[in-house]
């Protein structure tokens, strides 16, 4: 087994493990961005969002949910930014679907998940709902 969330979930290696449930394991991320910062991770070895089967997806999020509010409160924190890097060319570094939950606080010197892009949008909106409509055959 050569992924190292799974070698985690499994117990192979160690980790600052906060929580476990059926389907899924919370453990702190070993380089945080902030106070906290917890990573959520299906115990199934998907890469991506899209390869969650619904159930798992359920799992997951729920799982989520209610760490977040343990999370923020267990540092002192006035909210959090949680987010997901969903493919390799989006910064995803361990091909195993992780949430991050990163704790923030007022004038922390962090922005808005908005402050990671640079450009703007490239195609009219109506456009890109048609489009997204017809993907989704609705
Ligand atoms: P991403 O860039 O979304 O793939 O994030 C991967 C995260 O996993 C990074 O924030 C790493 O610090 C974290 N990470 C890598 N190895 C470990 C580990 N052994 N235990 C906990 N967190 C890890
Ligand atoms: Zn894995």
């Amino acid at each position: 087994m050569s992924c190292i969330f799974c070698r985690i979930v499994a117990g192979e290696i160690p980790a600052e493990i906060v929580a476990r449930g059926d389907g899924y394991v919370a453990f702190l991320d070993v380089t945080p961005l902030a106070d906290g910062h917890v990573l959520v991770v299906p115990v199934a070895h998907v890469a991506t969002i899209e390869d969650l089967t619904p159930a798992h997806a359920d799992t997951l999020f729920q799982a989520v949910r209610r760490l977040a509010g343990p999370t923020r409160a267990a540092v002192g924190a006035a909210g959090s930014t949680i987010g997901i890097n969903n493919g390799a060319a989006t910064g995803q570094t361990i091909p195993h679907v992780h949430v991050h939950i990163v704790p923030r606080w007022e004038h922390d010197g962090a922005g808005s998940v908005h402050t990671i892009f640079r450009a703007g949008p490239r195609r009219p909106v109506a456009a890109v709902g048609n489009a997204i409509r017809a993907q989704l055959g609705s």
